[in-house]
């Protein structure tokens, strides 16, 4: 195994699918599935994803080049790593997914659009995180990262959202968010079908969609833009300190969720609009025939807005502030938008 791209952009199987380096035993599990296995012990197994959305080129490129650097034994591995590219289809047709939404499948929610080519892949990456999961210890520490780019411009660059989770959440996790670069972070209050809920709800598994920047074709993105992140993957996956920021993002929850649900469904913002802009209380957001939906507290800020979901999906979400932690910030990383 030279190069775990381009093995899954030739849409093949490797010729050899296992082998021993000084430091670790990589196994090609299947398409786009890599396990790597330090031969010292280890407490920690995380898994990190990219490409769940196809034309979200970057984060495959920022994550397939540490893998080529351990598969080259130029990087030492401290943790037992799953490496899951999402949608090799789509990956390679350049496109966010063929048929259906991937990363609104997952939690057996695949069973229901059994026609689509992403329903089976749901199931095979949900399989392998359980076989990962499964053979380790119960003292392993796991951690699931899924990396993304957003389709949209935002007014924080780099930001994270977390599944919703009555555990708390660890703080080692909590710091290595923040050295990633991260400004902000959105925390659901309701489950959802994305790969980084299950993960959480299934395994109990600490876990985050990072969305690290806007979607670009292979070979356009000014990965610079990717560098916190990509230090602090390496330093996550070799043991090595992390990098410090001295940043702490800022919190934000989810207030309400905007869901189209029929051909009648008009969001009032436009195309242009950006990832956490503010809109006043009052405002009228979006309709859809009887439903209309308005913002509700003092100011809701939105994220992901795109009205050309299938009927049924998220459509967008509204959030607020979480006051008492953002005050606490220091004063320029506290500066509200706008
Ligand atoms: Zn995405």
């Amino acid at each position: 195994m030279q190069d775990l791209l381009q093995q899954t952009l030739s849409g093949s199987a490797p010729a050899m699918t296992s082998g021993t380096l000084p430091n670790l035993r990589w196994q090609w599990l299947d398409e786009g599935i890599l396990e790597l296995t330090p031969l010292a012990p280890t407490q920690q197994a995380i898994a990190i994803s990219a490409g769940i959305h196809g034309n979200e080129t970057a984060p495959v490129e920022i994550l397939n080049a540490l893998i080529t650097r351990l598969l080259q034994g130029e990087m030492l591995l401290a943790a037992r790593l799953l490496v899951l590219y999402g949608n090799p289809p789509a990956l390679r047709a350049g496109k966010r997914y063929l048929r259906c939404d991937l990363n609104r499948l997952f939690g057996g929610r695949w069973q229901q659009f059994e026609n689509c080519p992403e329903a089976q892949r749901a199931l095979r990456l949900e399989q392998a995180l359980e076989t990962f999961w499964q053979v380790g210890t119960h003292q392993e520490t796991r951690w699931h990262l899924d990396l993304h780019t957003a389709i949209r411009g935002s007014y924080h660059t780099r930001f994270g959202v977390m599944p919703f989770s009555q555990r708390p959440w660890p703080d080692d996790f909590m710091q290595w968010l923040a050295a990633a670069g991260l400004e902000a972070l959105v925390f659901h209050r309701a489950p959802g079908g994305t790969f980084t809920h299950y993960s959480s709800e299934h395994f109990q598994a600490a876990s985050c969609t990072l969305e690290l920047g806007k979607a670009l074709p292979f070979g356009h993105n000014d990965l610079t833009q990717f560098q916190a992140a990509q230090q602090a993957l390496a330093a996550l996956i070799s043991g090595e300190p992390l990098p410090s920021t001295g940043k702490t993002p800022r919190r934000y929850r989810v207030t309400q969720q905007i869901t189209r649900n029929s051909e009648r469904f008009q969001l009032h913002m436009s195309p242009e609009t950006l990832n956490f802009t503010a809109f006043p209380q009052g405002m009228l957001l979006a309709e859809d025939g009887e439903t209309r939906y308005f913002v509700q507290q003092a100011r809701e800020y939105v994220l992901f807005p795109n009205p050309n979901v299938a009927p049924g999906l998220r459509a967008g979400l509204m959030l607020v502030e979480d006051n008492a932690h953002n005050a606490a910030l220091s004063v320029d990383a506290a500066e509200p938008l706008q």
